[in-house]
């Protein structure tokens, strides 16, 4: 049989393993941080109509500028933007990979802060960037300090800050934001892919854009918006940054499909955002009784929390998946990330965590 490495593949690839967490079906999959409530009826109906429309012209190439998804783009994120300003892509994860294939490539340098998005090394790699990195404060945070100390040690051509952050749901405030960018002239990437769980009323750093072309907001309908499977990412900076990753993206990498029913969603945001607030809900109160039974868990702003206080993370992750319960080993000393479910998930990820403490004790 044929193995990879006999193949003349890149030597940078190999001995690599694919990204990605196992996809069997599990009763309680809270380890990829998914809405877990399923597309509303009424904006299935929709999509369905409007799909019997464009399902014949799928003889054609869609429009490779999807111009009327980025209006309604626009219209959803308000703050003044245009359509001029968004951009889109397949997931977040090709949105990010367009911004590094522009900014950042072959002797360039991509900065970032982890614990943080695990793709964002490697997507930056994959550019043929190099990734450096600066560990976060005290409960995970990042001060101005902190940031322009890290950016004048490396002089990065490319800063990468997720807020909240993933795994870790910590916010970021604009100001720290602003620091990194009036610290260096390069490009700042904010991945926003978790914003919609933040209070409401928490600023985004879609405030900071007038006058700041350096700065990008990259965001995803895959988590709040509840629309993971149709694979819709965007990003929202100045015209100019969509002018530079039409230099790199795939002429029609958007398929007609996904532009319909990703515009159909977005006609129904406040129906698709429904149940942010309950998930909120969820995550608070896995935060509360994970703090009860004694776990240190790190202040979140997102749909997950990150739990520390395993002694064997790995045997606590078998034991959850035992029980059908699917978690994040995410390779922190000490600790599990757990996405928000349904209050019936929810409630069998808190049992099950009950009797792992009893047993651990
Ligand atoms: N950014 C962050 C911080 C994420 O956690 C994820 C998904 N796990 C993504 C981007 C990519 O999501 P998608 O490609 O589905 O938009």
């Amino acid at each position: 049989m044929t193995r990879l490495d006999d193949l003349p593949i890149r030597d940078d690839l190999r001995g690599k393993e694919p990204y990605g967490e196992p996809m069997d079906p599990v009763l309680v999959p809270l380890n990829v941080n998914e809405n877990p409530f399923p597309v509303p009826a009424a904006v299935v109906r929709d999509m369905l109509t409007e799909l019997e429309s464009v399902l014949p012209t799928l003889n054609r190439y869609p429009d490779r500028e999807f111009l009327e998804l980025r209006e309604h783009l626009a219209d959803y994120l308000g703050h003044g933007l245009v359509r001029d300003q968004l951009w889109a892509a397949n997931g977040s994860n090709e949105v990010l990979q367009q911004l590094f294939l522009a900014f950042a490539g072959p002797g360039r340098r991509v900065l970032g802060f982890p614990p943080s998005y695990s793709m964002h090394p490697e997507l930056a790699r994959g550019s043929g960037a190099d990734w450096v990195e600066a560990p976060r404060g005290q409960d995970y945070e990042l001060t101005e300090q902190l940031v322009v100390d890290a950016i004048t040690e490396h002089k990065p051509d490319v800063v990468v800050i997720c807020t909240p952050n993933n795994p870790t749901g910590t916010a970021t405030s604009n100001d720290v934001i602003l620091a990194a960018h009036d610290a260096f002239d390069g490009m700042v990437i904010v991945d926003e892919a978790y914003v919609e769980f933040a209070e409401p009323g928490t600023p985004s750093a879609l405030d900071l854009l007038p006058g700041r072309p350096r700065v990008v907001v990259s965001r995803t309908m895959s988590k709040a918006f509840a629309f993971a499977g149709a694979r819709l990412g965007y990003f929202a900076a100045d015209a100019t940054v969509v002018d530079a990753v039409r230099l790199v993206r795939l002429p029609y990498h958007l398929s007609a499909v996904t532009q319909v029913v990703a515009k159909v969603a977005l006609r129904h945001a406040p129906n698709m955002l429904d149940e942010v607030a309950a998930l909120r809900t969820e995550r608070d109160r896995i935060a509360s009784r994970a703090s009860e039974l004694g776990y240190r868990v790190a202040p979140s702003e997102a749909n997950f929390v990150l739990i520390h206080g395993f002694a064997a993370p790995r045997q606590a992750f078998e034991f959850f998946l035992a029980r059908d319960i699917l978690v994040r080993d995410i390779g922190i000393p000490t600790a599990l990330r757990v996405s928000a479910g349904t209050p019936e998930q929810t409630d069998a990820f808190l049992d099950a965590l009950e009797d792992y403490t009893k047993s651990a004790a």
